[in-house]
């Protein structure tokens, strides 16, 4: 009995084992397949974010630095700056992407900080804007809605002129806004 039975095993692999093989090769390849179309479709996701610029003609007055350190003139020291200074002739601030207005606070060494939220983890903050803020926390606002006015109450870094201090993060950490923005005047 025993050994009929495995003469039956051993007959059915002989038959079927080729086919049994060539099965889980299909698999393995539409696995792949499925998970090559995977990646691509997150990659799809994060590119079609459009983000705008935050000012209007916007000029770069300091560009985004985490490693090399950048002299800051009015504090008289070096320092990593995790995010873009920008100054332009149109003093409005612009929201990035739409999103939520999850904070809007004044202090003086950063002015009036306007904080909002996008969706796939993105906030951006827009600093150095006057008292005359245009949304307050809870607003939701549209992209490239004017949200208040560059100015010189950020006295930490420039007090010649209008400027905002933009900072982009993504999941919690600063990022580099030169890889989402569109910059033209750079
Ligand atoms: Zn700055």
């Amino acid at each position: 009995m025993e050994i009929n039975k495995t003469n039956k095993f051993k007959n059915f692999f002989k038959r079927y084992g080729v086919i049994a093989l060539a099965g889980v090769f299909v698999v393995a390849i539409a696995l792949t397949i499925a998970f090559t179309a995977v990646d691509r479709g997150s990659e799809v996701t994060t590119n079609t974010l459009q983000f705008e610029e935050p000012m209007n003609n916007a000029v770069v007055l300091k560009d985004y630095s985490d490693t090399e350190l950048q002299y800051n003139s009015v504090l008289n020291r070096w320092e990593a700056h995790l995010g873009i200074d920008f100054t332009s002739e149109d003093t409005s601030v612009l929201s990035v992407l739409e999103g939520t207005v999850t904070s809007v606070t004044n202090n003086s060494l950063e002015g009036y900080v306007v904080e909002i939220t996008h969706s796939d983890g993105f906030v951006s903050v827009y600093s150095s804007l006057d008292a005359n803020v245009l949304v307050a926390e809870g607003d939701t606002v549209a992209k490239g809605q004017q949200i208040g006015n560059a100015s010189n109450t950020a006295t930490n870094e420039f007090t010649e002129g209008n400027q905002l201090h933009f900072c982009l993060l993504k999941d919690g950490v600063e990022v580099d806004p030169n890889n989402y923005l569109d910059l033209q005047n750079k």
